[in-house]
């Protein structure tokens, strides 16, 4: 008999910061990157007798997300309060949804080895961060308070991812989902998208679920992909040798790559969860819904498949120019003007997104605008200029700021393609080479690609090589 065959399940649970000026709960402001402990004010350090005020575009941010994953929206939903102590978090509980959360029942589709895969989405709700605390020399750590009650929507799927490769496949179409919609800015490394997994395996075929582990501390997609493979791997070991997963919770040390047992997992009594008593329950009327609603942008999923069906772009091509908004949005301005899809797309992709990854540079602030580029791209379809000295005009574009019709002139780039001029040129190489027009009158036709090489040569690799070969056709008897 064959040994049984493991199937790993895989839920995530991700926090992502919510771009708001200030925070959820006060009005501080919620930026990034400010001296420590600059951000703060009794609310969110949890000082006696301080009341939080909720921030209202933060909710409609986190329903922005729910109606772009399709969830229910709750009329009414409650905060809780989630105890817990650790010193990040002054107050000494969280302000968290429990059993009423703002969004639930949706999902994100993902496209992996070209299938489309339904990750199902249990719920979204809201929440405050917590502090940072930065563990210096000599065993002393520091505590900066900022990031306390930075708004927070966390994301929790239902057990439905499959593999390592499909978490992070998920996972990159969550960042990109939450960067279109304009309401986090993705950033792992500034923790901006945090992720929690959950893993566990059970025999194929098997209809309930194993016990499952938690990993935390996964600083980046990589880092949750190659968790969880760890993970899966050792499960699968303790299952084969006859023994039993316990329920705990594991750190991922990124530089060793090996997994850590912080503590068994906890449950939700032991946070005592309880609502809210400073906040009143959430209602969101059907207006604020809508209005939400026309803020919803076309989703990168949907916009892929338009590029597909408008622009016949391949499945790759389409998965690129949509990866970022201000991308795709480039790529048709670009279109819009010259028409001509297919060489914007390998305009954009090879040249735009070549310079777009030299640090600092991005799309927003990009030097060439797509009308500028829809110009140069005309002059190549029309043969005025060749590829080959396109890219050289794109460049010259980048470094200068002009047009490409004033770099072409100055730099003498125009295709040679009608007139005396290339005639002439034609000329003086069929008089310097009279035995090759000979030899290729009685029958070496291969001699074809020399006269057009030396015509190339001859106008500086300015003549336009189709207008070249039909001249020579003509003037070679052809
Ligand atoms: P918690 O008590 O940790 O909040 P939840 O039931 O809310 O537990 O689930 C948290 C996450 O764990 C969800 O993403 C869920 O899909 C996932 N999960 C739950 N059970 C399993 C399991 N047996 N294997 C893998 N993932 C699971
Ligand atoms: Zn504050
Ligand atoms: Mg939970």
């Amino acid at each position: 008999m064959r040994e049984a065959e493991y199937e790993p399940v895989i839920g995530l649970e991700v926090h992502a910061q919510l771009l708001t000026r200030s925070k959820i709960y006060c009005d501080c402001p919620a930026t990034f990157g400010a001296e420590p402990n600059t951000q703060v004010c009794p609310v969110c350090l949890g000082l006696p007798g301080a009341l939080p005020v909720l921030n209202r575009e933060a909710v409609s941010m986190a329903l922005l997300m729910g109606l772009a994953t399709k969830c229910t929206i709750s009329p009414v939903s409650v905060f809780a309060r989630k105890n817990y102590f650790y010193p990040d978090c002054p107050k000494n509980y969280q302000i968290s949804m429990y059993d009423r959360p703002l969004c639930a029942n949706g999902y994100i589709d993902i496209e992996t080895d070209g299938e489309t895969r339904r990750i199902r989405i249990e719920r979204i709700h809201l929440e405050d961060d917590a502090g940072k605390l930065i563990h210096g020399e000599g065993g002393v750590s520091l505590v900066d308070f900022n990031r306390c009650g930075v708004p927070l929507i966390e994301i929790v799927t239902e057990p439905d991812i499959h593999s390592p490769a499909e978490a992070y496949v998920f996972l990159t179409n969550l960042r990109r989902l939450v960067r279109y919609l304009g309401i986090c800015d993705g950033n792992m490394e500034e923790g901006s998208i945090r992720c929690d997994v959950n893993v566990s395996i059970r025999p194929v075929g098997s209809g309930t679920l194993g016990t499952r582990t938690e990993i935390k501390n996964l600083n980046s997609f990589k880092a949750v992909e190659a968790g969880i493979g760890t993970e899966l791997e050792r499960q699968e070991r303790v299952l084969r040798s006859g023994g039993r997963i316990h329920q705990v919770t594991n750190l991922w040390d990124a530089s060793k790559k090996r997994l850590i047992m912080m503590r068994t997992k906890e449950e939700a009594h032991d946070y005592r969860y309880f609502s809210e008593p400073d906040l009143p329950p959430l209602v969101v009327d059907r207006s604020w819904i809508d209005g939400v609603r026309e803020r919803l942008p076309e989703l990168p999923g949907e916009r892929e498949r338009r590029f597909i069906d408008q622009y016949h772009l391949s499945a790759y091509d389409a998965g690129v120019l949509c990866a970022e908004r201000g991308v795709a949005d480039y790529y048709e301005g670009v279109v819009s003007d010259v028409g001509e899809p297919k060489a914007a797309s390998n305009w954009v992709m090879r040249e735009v997104l070549e310079e777009l990854k030299n640090p600092g540079s991005s799309i927003g602030e990009f030097p060439v605008k797509p009308e500028a580029l829809a110009v140069l791209i005309r002059l190549v379809m029309d043969g005025m200029v060749s590829g080959t000295a396109g890219r050289e005009v794109f460049k010259e574009m980048l470094r200068s700021g002009e047009g490409a019709p004033t770099v072409v002139e100055r730099l003498g780039l125009r295709q040679v393609s009608e007139g005396d001029e290339l005639e002439a040129a034609i000329d003086r190489v069929l008089d310097e080479n009279p035995k090759e027009v000979e030899r290729y009158r009685t029958g070496t036709t291969k001699l074809f690609a020399f006269f057009v090489g030396q015509v190339m040569k001859e106008t500086g690799g300015k003549a336009n090589p189709r207008v070249v070969s039909e001249i020579l056709k003509v003037k070679l008897g052809d």
